[in-house]
């Protein structure tokens, strides 16, 4: 296991965010916890900010796509990961949520057993590198 991380987890569903959160705990992280993208934004402004965000996408307020077009213009937030957990099914939702910046995603339902470690592996990896230039 990596070393204890703060955790932002934005999730409007009461019952993923019970499960998620338990999840992390469970394994030693500090959650913190937001509902909706407006609440996420302002738990990650304050001092000192979460050392990665997993969030949802569909959320009222404010959705996970809005919420991380604001992290990204926030230079205090630069350094963050921002993971989506995402229902969507299909290929190419996965490579919209990509192309918007987010560092990774995870696909619901969450399978408990891999569920710490998927997250832990982006902890590791910390922001994905922009896209290399393509070839002239
Ligand atoms: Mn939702």
């Amino acid at each position: 296991m990596t070393v204890a991380a703060r955790i932002l987890l934005v999730e409007d569903n009461p019952a993923n965010l019970e499960l998620v959160s338990y999840l992390l705990e469970a394994a030693g992280h500090i959650v913190l916890i937001a509902e909706d993208g407006r609440q996420g934004l302002e738990l990650a402004r304050k001092e000192p900010p979460p050392d990665l965000i997993v969030s949802d996408l569909r959320m009222p307020v404010m959705d996970g796509f809005e919420m991380l077009r604001h992290i990204r213009l926030d230079v205090a937030l630069n350094d963050v990961p921002v993971i989506a957990v995402t229902a969507f099914s299909m290929s190419g939702d996965q490579t919209r949520v990509m192309l918007a910046g987010f560092d990774g995603y995870i696909s619901k339902p969450i399978v408990p057993e891999t569920f710490v470690g998927e997250v832990e592996a982006y902890l590791k990896a910390g922001r994905r590198k922009a896209d290399p230039p393509a070839d002239p």
